[in-house]
């Protein structure tokens, strides 16, 4: 059974290596947490090796760790953009994100 690298299961917050159910080239892999048995995702964010949530309706994007940063970055963003303009917050919005990835 081919298995991805460890990471934190949004499920049952353990450090897992999940195994892969579906392997796909195009989508990500569809991966299983051995613990929980609830489907997972490998996060989006460059450097983050924890795993998004898979629900049968949607799977998320990014780990609840990212998915928190997102939304403070999304609110500082918000700020900022009063202020300075989009182009500029664009950027603080990718340096933060990048920042945070790589811990
Ligand atoms: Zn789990
Ligand atoms: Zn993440």
């Amino acid at each position: 059974m081919p298995t991805k690298q460890k990471g934190k299961c949004p499920f049952c917050n353990q450090a897992v290596t999940p195994e892969i159910v579906e392997e796909n080239t195009v989508r990500r892999d569809k991966l299983k947490c051995p613990e929980c048995s609830e489907p997972l995702y490998v996060c989006r964010t460059p450097g983050c090796h924890d795993f998004a949530k898979g629900t049968a309706v949607y799977d998320h994007e990014l780990c609840p760790d990212c998915t928190e940063t997102a939304g403070n970055v999304a609110a500082e963003v918000g700020k900022a953009a009063l202020k300075v303009g989009t182009t500029i917050a664009t950027a603080v919005f990718t340096t933060l994100v990048l920042a945070k990835g790589k811990k």
